[in-house]
C-alpha cells in the first residue's frame, strides 16, 4: 500500500537519506522534461486566465520578499499607513512602488516620484540644487507677488 500524504512528508522531513533521494531524484526529471513542461506551462499560461492569474500573483508574491523582504499584507499594511498616497507628492494613486536603498524599505512612492528620486541618483545635495534651480528660474508665485506689492 502507497505511503499517505502525510506519511510522505514526515518521512521527507525527518529523514535526511530519503530527502536526498526524492531531490535528486526530482532534479534528473526535471532535466529530462524541462523542455515539455516549459512548454505546457508556457500554454497553459496563454490559454487558462486562471492559471494566468493565479501565476502573476505568485511571481508578485516572491518578488516582494526576495527583493525587499516583504508579504503582500506588510505592503498593504503600508499602503494603509500612507492612506494609498505616495509619500512624495501625496497624490492618492492605484499603484504605489516600493521604494528601496538597497535592502532598505523607505516607503510607498508613486512611478514618477520614485524614477525622480533614481534620477537625482538619491542624492539630496543635488535635489537641493534642483529645488534651488526650479525656484531661481520660475516666475514669483501670486502670494509673493501681492506680499511685493504692498511692500511699495
Ligand atoms: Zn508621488
Amino acid at each position: 500500500m502507497p505511503m499517505s500524504k502525510d506519511r510522505r512528508r514526515k518521512k521527507y522531513a525527518e529523514d535526511p537519506d530519503h530527502r536526498q533521494k526524492r531531490l535528486a531524484c526530482n532534479a534528473d526529471y526535471w532535466e529530462r522534461h524541462k523542455e515539455e513542461i516549459n512548454k505546457a506551462r508556457r500554454e497553459k499560461r496563454k490559454t487558462d486566465p486562471k492559471y494566468r492569474k493565479k501565476v502573476r500573483a505568485s511571481n508578485y508574491k516572491s518578488r516582494l520578499k526576495n527583493r525587499y523582504g516583504l508579504s503582500p499584507d506588510d505592503k498593504k499594511a503600508m499602503r494603509k499607513r500612507q492612506r494609498g498616497r505616495c509619500r512624495i507628492c501625496r497624490e492618492k494613486k492605484r499603484k504605489l512602488c516600493v521604494d528601496h536603498k538597497g535592502k532598505i524599505v523607505r516607503g510607498l512612492l508613486c512611478d514618477p516620484c520614485n524614477l525622480g528620486l533614481g534620477h537625482f541618483r538619491d542624492d539630496p545635495k543635488r535635489m537641493r540644487r534642483a529645488i534651488a534651480y526650479v525656484k531661481a528660474s520660475s516666475p514669483p508665485s501670486r502670494r509673493k507677488r501681492k506680499k511685493a506689492r504692498r511692500k511699495r
